[in-house]
């Protein structure tokens, strides 16, 4: 049981190191995306970038190939692609919600 415990410590650890990464890997592939204006991927209307990331039509880093589905966590930009929120929401309908239990968010 001590052991299981140990186990929790370690991933609480890897969640929070992985999930500061992510973070900082999406804002600065929000900025890239900005320089370019680059419009979302998957219905390819603009996005405003002065929008917040939680507003419905903010940007999001969208993972080409999901967590779920084996994509690496931290792909870097060729892993990424512009995508609104809610446009990223829609795609990932339960996938995203187990992406979010994966991560422990
Ligand atoms: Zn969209």
């Amino acid at each position: 049981m001590d052991d299981q415990d140990g186990a929790g410590d370690q991933s609480e650890r890897w969640v929070s190191r992985q999930s500061r990464a992510w973070t900082e890997l999406s804002a600065r592939y929000r900025e890239a995306c900005r320089q370019i204006d680059a419009p979302c991927a998957l219905c390819g209307q603009p996005i405003d970038y002065t929008l917040s990331g939680r507003n419905r039509y903010g940007f999001t880093s969208d993972h080409i190939e999901t967590i779920a589905t084996g994509g690496a966590v931290l792909p870097g930009f060729d892993g990424l692609r512009p995508a609104h929120q809610k446009c990223n929401a829609a795609r990932g309908d339960g996938t995203r919600a187990r992406e979010m239990a994966a991560w422990g968010w």
